[in-house]
């Protein structure tokens, strides 16, 4: 298996289901962030059997919101003098705002650009949220 030192400080987000790395990576946009960043993908792991780490060196501000619309298995972990610090299971967060687009085409969200979107969690089986401006509801289609 390929060693990857550890960081002193920073991110490790863990446990992400294997295949789904590259796309947290792109989502979150951290080949721009201008820190450090590892993508290890298909590690061999016991509760997962195959998963993907990420590693951000000196950065601590994951959207963790987004992380649990992703994928409901990761574990964010930061970092700091080496040591683990705080460990955070992600969940589907209860309110969301401008990580999505209301379904509703003519929703003052998607037809004023000053408007930021906003959903309350409405069913989290469905993964479906309502919208705060016209109620519509809106399934998360990110899995
Ligand atoms: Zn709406």
């Amino acid at each position: 298996m390929i060693k990857v030192a550890g960081i002193k400080r920073g991110t490790v987000i863990d446990h992400v289901t294997a295949g789904k790395g590259l796309w947290i990576f792109n989502k979150l946009n951290l080949a721009s962030l201008g820190h450090p960043v590892v993508l290890l993908m298909n590690v061999p792991s016991e509760r997962l059997g195959r998963k993907d780490i990420i590693k951000i060196e000196d950065y601590t501000q994951v959207d963790t919101a987004m992380l649990g619309l992703i994928d409901a298995t990761i574990t964010v972990n930061i970092i700091e003098n080496e040591q683990v610090v705080a460990k955070t299971q992600v969940t589907l967060p209860q309110v969301v705002s401008g990580l999505f687009a209301c379904g509703n085409p003519r929703c003052v969200s998607n037809s004023d650009q000053y408007v930021m979107p906003i959903f309350e969690l409405y069913e989290a089986e469905s993964r479906a949220y309502a919208c705060e401006y016209c109620e519509e509801i809106t399934k998360v289609a990110w899995k």
